[in-house]
């Protein structure tokens, strides 16, 4: 039976991500933003933005997220309080929240005193402890003392809500259940941990990570202590969210030059093989029937190429959303097929991880 026909549905965005620079003080070994030289950038993107989101929502857009992303976003500390500023006492942005999504090390006080007087979201991109998190950063930069120590020093005395995104991979999957316990012990509210997923995952180390679940399951329940911590994807199911990413994609990216695209992982690309995902501009805002048409498009394509209909999926509901991985393998000329199966495996077991949590919680 069909879970949704995803060539028929449509839905708004109304989370956008705001890729406000591709540059950044780490390399971290699982990004997936090409590098590139520095001059290349925008010096002051924030004004072509301002210009883009206003236009975005004239079209009708009601936005319920912006997020500021790269990239490391708080390079254009000064463009994030300026975009905010033009829209913080607005109608146009009424009910939204503003989010910024960052490696840490630039969180100064004055960054976090802007932070903690607009009450914007604020999410880490940690992986755990010293050894782990550290383990994927540049070795030259972690010398310059931009690892783990940077952060933290920077988060001391922060007394916001944190939220952690912690990546982990075939390098370091079997410590996942102590990392996350760490970034609990150290106060995060909220952890969501995501695998490597561009790697290609051995049948053998995706069983390996079945078995770090089951510890998992138990941090997330309260379990492994009475204090318990929100994950993205259980909490969207306890308020009884089902996103069917695979089907629908409720975001949309914009780059500093005011050029909006239909997903993310567009970023993954090099500029000139972005054209074809372009689906609107600073001054037009965005075309939704370019967006839906052309994710429509790109889906119809995957699930031939895959052979896997994500729409008779019975995992549709909370997987992670193959789209932006087919658009990096198709465009790169990669093998697509040969991906897909640990994709739909990994996914699936997070499928299992928050039925089983979930229950843990109820008991
Ligand atoms: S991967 Fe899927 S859900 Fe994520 S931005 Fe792309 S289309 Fe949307
Ligand atoms: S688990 Fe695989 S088949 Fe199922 S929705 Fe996700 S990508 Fe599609």
């Amino acid at each position: 039976m069909a879970v949704a026909d995803g060539a028929k549905i449509s839905m708004p965005p109304y989370c956008l991500n705001v890729f406000l620079t591709e540059d950044c003080n780490l390399s971290c070994s699982y990004c997936y933003i090409p590098k590139k030289p520095h001059q290349e950038e925008k010096t002051y993107p924030s004004r072509v933005i301002i210009r883009a989101i206003k236009s975005l929502i004239k079209t009708g857009c009601k936005l319920r997220n912006i997020n500021f992303t790269g990239g490391e976003p708080l390079l254009k500390f000064n463009d994030i309080k300026k975009i905010y500023n033009a829209f913080k006492d607005r109608d146009l942005t009424k009910g939204c929240s503003f989010t910024i999504t960052t490696n840490g090390t630039l969180l100064n006080r004055k960054v976090l005193s802007f932070i903690e007087k607009h009450k914007l979201g604020l999410t880490v991109s940690i992986d755990g402890n010293k050894k782990t998190n550290d383990l994927n950063r540049a070795p030259g930069i972690i010398g310059e003392d931009a690892g783990y120590d940077c952060v933290i020093r920077n988060l001391i005395n922060s007394k916001l809500p944190l939220k952690a995104n912690l990546v982990f991979s075939q390098k370091n999957f079997r410590s996942l259940p102590e990392n996350l316990l760490h970034l609990k012990k150290l106060g995060f509210v909220s952890i969501d941990f995501w695998p490597q997923l561009f790697a290609k995952w051995t049948l053998k180390e995706i069983t390996e990570l079945k078995e770090s679940f089951r510890l998992v399951e138990q941090i997330f329940s309260g379990h492994c202590s009475n204090k318990r911590v929100g994950n993205y994807l259980l909490d969207s199911i306890k308020n009884g969210e089902k996103s069917y990413k695979p089907l629908m994609c409720n975001k949309i990216s914009l780059d500093q030059n005011g050029t909006f695209y239909c997903c993310d992982r567009v970023f993954s690309l090099k500029e000139s093989q972005r054209k074809k995902f372009i689906i609107g501009n600073a001054k037009n805002g965005v075309d939704e029937r370019l967006r839906k048409k052309m994710l429509d498009r790109i889906r119809m394509s995957l699930w031939r190429s895959s052979g896997k209909d994500c729409r008779v999926c019975r995992y549709a509901a909370h997987c992670f959303c193959p789209v932006g991985h087919y658009i990096y393998y198709v465009s790169n000329g990669l093998d697509f097929k040969a991906f897909f199966p640990h994709f739909c495996r990994i996914s699936k077991l997070y499928a299992k991880f928050s039925k089983t949590a979930l229950n843990f919680r109820a008991n």
